[in-house]
């Protein structure tokens, strides 16, 4: 028989871990499956999608930079593709209908509180960015039981944005990146793309405890420049994205296939590899 068809549609997408992390897991639960990367421009994100459901495609991943775009043509959205206003997670349904999901926020509390055994209740927690990732995170953080979370952003509008989208004035507000002095945090998470398109974390060494964990939703490479602030002040718990990648993609699996892969193997094999 033919294999069920998934993909991964990014820009670019070549170097993207997604089809070797769904065919292990695909392979440890002994499904047969095809899963591609395609890599399209922005304005032709939509029509490629139709025409991979319309060839017989079951599933896609969205990644950079058409998470918008598969949420606004999605016929049918989750809650966590609604909060976050961005779906990385798409299902072809019948009738040629298109039903958005997101995994991105259940997939960073999964890794931050499984694998890395990290209890964020009653944490205060820092958030660094205020994006499709950073609004996911958000939210997943608060439905975690965070005690407080404060957010920053570049440009500080779409901090204040996402604070009055999540309407928990008690527990999640906004500060200006340059307004964290005499402020201190259980745990800081990294959503921008610094680390990809440069820039610096221009923080307060003081942010950190001696207990408190840093979080980077980048990998490899592009984990380097939060990771060298964070070090610089001091954490003894550095933890980035790769943790999340797998999850994130766990999460879509098991949506699409309603059996649940065991991560660690695949996380481990990646994590010898990159580093
Ligand atoms: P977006 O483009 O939606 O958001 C980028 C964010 O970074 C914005 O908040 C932006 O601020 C900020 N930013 C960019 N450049 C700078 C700078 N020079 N100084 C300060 N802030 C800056 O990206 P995503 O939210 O989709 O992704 C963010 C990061 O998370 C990426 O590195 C991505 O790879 C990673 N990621 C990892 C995942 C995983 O599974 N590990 C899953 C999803 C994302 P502004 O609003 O001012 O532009």
């Amino acid at each position: 028989a033919e294999a069920h068809r998934y993909a991964v549609f990014g820009h670019p997408i070549a170097h993207s871990l997604s089809p070797e992390i769904h065919q292990a897991f695909a392979a440890q639960l002994g499904i047969h499956l095809r899963y591609e990367t395609i890599d399209v421009p922005p304005g032709e994100f939509e029509e490629a999608v139709r025409r991979f459901f319309a060839e017989g495609g079951l599933g896609a991943n969205v990644t950079l930079p058409h998470k918008e775009a598969a949420f606004a043509m999605a016929d049918e959205r989750s809650e966590a593709a609604q909060r976050a206003g961005a779906a990385n997670t798409l299902t072809a349904l019948v009738g040629g209908k298109v039903q958005a999901h997101n995994t991105d926020g259940s997939g960073f509390v999964r890794d931050i509180t499984e694998r890395h055994s990290l209890d964020l209740r009653g944490h205060d927690a820092l958030l660094l960015g205020a994006g499709g990732a950073a609004k996911a995170v958000a939210w997943a953080l608060l439905d975690a039981g965070v005690q407080t979370l404060t957010i920053v952003n570049r440009t500080p509008e779409r901090a204040d944005a996402l604070a009055d989208a999540i309407g928990e004035p008690a527990r999640c507000h906004t500060r200006y990146w340059d307004g964290l002095e005499g402020e201190c945090f259980d745990l800081v998470v990294n959503a921008t793309s610094i680390g990809i398109h440069g820039g610096t974390f221009d923080l307060p060494m003081s942010l950190l405890q001696d207990h408190s964990t840093c979080y980077d939703l980048s990998y490899g490479a592009a984990a380097a420049s939060f990771k060298g602030w964070a070090t610089a002040a001091g954490t003894r718990y550095f933890r980035d994205g790769l943790g999340m990648l797998v999850e994130q993609a766990a999460d879509a699996f098991e949506h699409w296939h309603g059996q649940r892969p065991d991560t660690d193997p695949v996380y481990q094999t990646l994590r010898q590899r990159l580093g």
